[in-house]
């Protein structure tokens, strides 16, 4: 496979960064071991695979400074450095603070100078430079100036297949067109726009695709990029003078995919960058395919031209999962995963978790890490207590107003009588209820609520609050409704 050398230098890099940022959004949790990222067979391990990149060399160097200086001072002075460019004789270094500049600096710069010049060749001084550590670092001696666009897509989940993604109503065209782009040889809608709110799977359809057209013909050049990668590379080539390498890099792409592509909205030159990039690209007739969590036309800080060029092809929005499909998909991880989770539990989950699809999967992975602990199948007792704090996220807030409305379409009358003075029981028993879902759902005090219908005086509320109380415990009508009212209010 060409480019194969220079994939695996930048595979080394992302693998880097990724570990120093477990928690970076671009892939942070789309990143396995690291043997896992790239395409099968194409990506070794983390380190030499009989390439010889800057960062193997590095790697020698770190290793030499580490014998000469002992290891409590590599690991606090050398370790944390990044190889940044060699240009001119001059080694670039990255440490991540003044502090560690400046004690490199002064203290390991000459022996560093020794033991590079061995590894890189010509190396006549050392000049250390502090970078936060919030973005990426260049760890290659010139920026990138490889034609193989494969090597930009470093960080694919093995995981995000499209066997791996449950479908239901919410997802179901997204799921769609996203197999229907994947499985076309030839360009099927240009762009495809992907959007929905977080964790509801657009990245895992963005890697689907990938991993199947890879599958289906490896020559096709596919690239992956977070729109966060793409402007990181961007503004690396406009510091290194070099925007005709960045320009060449898409060339040769047949296909392009940058995944939240809101993140470069108000970044106005790499907006500019992208538009044309695009441009060329669909005009050339290769596959462009972006996500972003809203739709083109809400995309806020986007230029306009752009904005209505991104909703030219196919626009398909995935929904929130609804329960069928939480549930879904929770069966079908906890099988994946071989984990005993008894229906119930999982039903409960469904129910109770609401937000976003990786919540769901958060808590599966506390259940299961739970469940070989303690060696015994959970309840849902226990469910609810190992996941109390998800629980409560998720719950959200209830509005005195929202339970008005809700109660008075469940007894089919007017919201209107929720503040009325209107005493006839069909009217007072429904406040009833909405007052003493008021009480139970809010944290609102008596006084209140009471204001919040009609005015009422605190002890009316209290009587209500009371009088549900006990019809709960008795009337199983009474019990059944507000049972369903509650979570109708949940979610
Ligand atoms: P987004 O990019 O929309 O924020 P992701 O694609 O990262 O969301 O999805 C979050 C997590 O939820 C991933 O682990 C993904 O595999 C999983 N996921 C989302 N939707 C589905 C689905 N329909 N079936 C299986 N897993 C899903
Ligand atoms: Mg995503």
């Amino acid at each position: 496979m060409s480019g194969r050398d220079t994939t695996n230098v930048t595979d080394t890099q992302y693998q880097g960064y990724s570990q120093d940022h477990p928690d970076h959004t671009d892939n942070g949790s789309a990143i396995g071991p690291a043997g896992a990222i790239g395409p099968a067979g194409a990506t070794g391990p983390a380190g030499p695979t009989g390439t010889t990149g800057p960062n193997d060399a590095w790697e020698r160097v770190t290793n030499r400074m580490r014998q000469d200086i002992g290891e409590a001072a590599w690991r606090n002075w050398i370790k944390p450095l990044r190889v940044g460019r060699l240009e001119d004789g001059t080694l670039t270094l990255e440490a991540t603070s003044n502090l560690a500049r400046e004690r490199v600096t002064s203290q390991y710069a000459d022996r560093l100078r020794v033991i590079s010049a061995a590894e890189f060749g010509s190396v006549k001084k050392i000049e250390v430079r502090v970078v936060s550590r919030a973005a990426p670092r260049m760890s290659q001696q010139k920026p990138a100036t490889k034609p193989a666009g494969e090597a930009l897509s470093a960080g694919l989940d093995p995981r995000y297949t499209f066997a791996n993604f449950v479908v239901g109503k919410p997802n179901e065209l997204a799921f769609a067109v996203a197999r229907r782009t994947a499985e076309s040889a030839t360009v099927a809608f240009n762009p495809l726009f992907l959007y929905g709110g977080v964790g509801l799977g657009k990245t895992h359809l963005m890697h689907a695709i990938a991993w199947h057209i890879r599958e289906q013909d490896p020559s096709r050049n596919v690239v992956y990029l977070s729109a966060e990668k793409f402007m990181y590379r961007f503004v690396q080539a406009l510091r290194f003078r070099d925007t005709m390498s960045f320009k060449e890099q898409f060339r040769s792409v047949d296909v392009l995919m940058i995944d939240d592509v809101q993140f470069i909205s108000g970044k106005d030159s790499t907006q500019e960058e992208f538009f044309h990039t695009f441009n060329a690209l669909v005009e050339d007739g290769r596959q462009v395919i972006i996500s972003a969590d809203k739709s083109p036309t809400d995309l806020e800080g986007m230029e306009e031209r752009l904005r209505s060029r991104l909703g030219w092809g196919m626009v398909a929005d995935i929904h929130p999962a609804d329960y069928e499909l939480r549930l879904g998909i929770l069966q079908a991880k906890a099988e994946q995963a071989r984990l005993a989770v008894p229906d119930k539990v999982l039903e409960f989950l469904a129910h109770r978790i609401s937000s976003n699809v990786r919540e769901l999967e958060g808590a599966l992975t506390r259940i299961a890490a739970h469940a070989s602990l303690v060696g015994r199948e959970i309840s849902i007792d226990s469910a609810a207590e190992l996941l109390s704090d998800l629980l409560r996220a998720s719950s959200r807030q209830v509005s005195v107003d929202e339970i008005q409305k809700r109660v008075a379409a469940h007894y089919d009358v007017r919201v209107a009588e929720m503040f009325s003075a209107r005493r006839a029981r069909n009217i007072a028993r429904p406040r009833q209820v909405a007052m003493y879902l008021a009480k139970t759902l809010t944290s609102l005090s008596y006084p209140e609520i009471g204001r919040q219908f009609g005015g009422r005086d605190h002890t009316t509320v209290m009587h209500a609050v009371r009088s549900i109380e006990g019809l709960v415990a008795t009337d199983q009508g009474i019990a059944e409704d507000v049972s369903l009212l509650r979570s109708l209010l949940a979610n």
